[in-house]
């Protein structure tokens, strides 16, 4: 698994681990971070690799005798893509074709590719299907998207048993809480820690697809064990939620608003039949439980950073910069 380090990827090392598989990480801990996985310590069926997915060298020496590959390794925040879209370039679309090549080279069963809702940008309808237009509104977004077009080009091509799972807003205990202004629990639960108050976008209407973290777990897996290939999925729960009824379920005693991002859609929403229908998968948290485990893991974000309005609007002053029609 490439990315083993990280929020998503630490929980689905958590759940093969209880399954009694053998889990080999590729990580260079830019983003993921050791902690995520030292309940492991000690434990013979982890084996991390501290290597960029971008090094072929590294790559295929870590994959040559692995049946499955998860590919979840990504850089990941927004602002960072736009100011530096070199290093998203070099991990997010080389890091997947180098990924791949080794994966193709060992023979792997089954390759399974994270991708992001975001490839979907401001969509047209509600809930959106997966082939809804394509529409990437920053690098990030259309990395993810490149790499995801390596993926199913090489199951076109090669017959590589590779899969996409395009994540709709995915939270849960360990999500990032890297140095940069990121996805908007980490910054929600370090500020209410804190005791200051949250910072809503705009008039906090807009709702967003949050789907927990085992329930994208539980997406990776049934992907790993199906036969199908070449396709890719919504992954999401199918229940979008406002960000005011989120600050309402984490009983925020205090809101400052700030202003809207350009190019942030109102709404995201997976439409999800596609997978229910052909893998059988459906997301079973709803939004209340899953916050109420965030809650009872917040000492998680002690050490995280504290935003506020001006460091905000200083931390996405490039996003403003490059994104406005103005
Ligand atoms: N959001 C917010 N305050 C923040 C950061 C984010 O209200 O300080 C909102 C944001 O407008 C969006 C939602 O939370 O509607 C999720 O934002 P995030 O950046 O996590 O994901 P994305 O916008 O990429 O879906």
């Amino acid at each position: 698994m490439t990315g083993g380090g990280g929020f998503i990827g630490s929980h689905l090392v958590d759940a093969l681990i209880s399954q009694g598989r053998k889990v080999r990480v590729v990580d260079n801990f830019t983003v993921g971070h050791p902690r995520n996985l030292k309940q492991h310590d000690r434990n013979p069926n982890l084996q991390v690799v501290a290597a960029d997915v971008a090094d072929p060298k590294a790559m295929e020496e870590a994959i040559k005798d692995v049946e499955r590959v998860f590919h979840l390794a990504a850089l990941a925040d927004i602002v960072p893509s736009i100011q530096n879209p070199e290093a998203y370039f070099r991990s997010n679309v080389d890091g997947t074709f180098v990924t791949l090549q080794a994966a193709r080279a060992a023979g792997v069963k089954r390759f399974v590719y994270v991708a992001s809702s975001s490839c979907y940008g401001i969509p047209d309808s509600y809930p959106t299907p997966e082939d809804a237009e394509i529409r990437p509104q920053y690098p990030y977004a259309l990395t993810k998207r490149l790499g995801e077009q390596l993926v199913l080009h090489w199951a076109q091509v090669y017959k590589m048993p590779a899969i996409s799972l395009r994540f709709f807003n995915i939270y849960g205990p360990r999500a990032r809480t890297s140095g940069t202004y990121g996805a908007v629990f980490g910054v929600f639960l370090a500020q209410l820690l804190a005791g200051k108050p949250l910072t809503v976008v705009g008039d906090g209407t807009q709702r967003r697809d949050f789907t927990y973290v085992s329930d994208a777990v539980g997406a990776l897996l049934t992907a790993a064990s199906s036969q199908i290939f070449g396709r890719c999925y919504n992954i999401g729960s199918d229940q979008p939620v406002s960000i005011n009824r989120l600050t309402e379920l984490l009983e925020a005693p205090e809101i400052v608003y700030i202003p809207k991002r350009p190019g942030e859609p109102d709404c995201t929403w997976a439409d999800t039949q596609r997978i229910k229908t052909e893998l059988g998968w459906s997301a079973k948290v709803p939004i209340e439980d899953g916050v109420h485990h965030m809650l009872g893991n917040i000492e998680y974000w002690r050490d995280a950073p504290v935003w506020n309005p001006d460091s905000i609007a200083e931390a996405t002053r490039d996003w403003f910069k490059y994104l406005s029609d103005e």
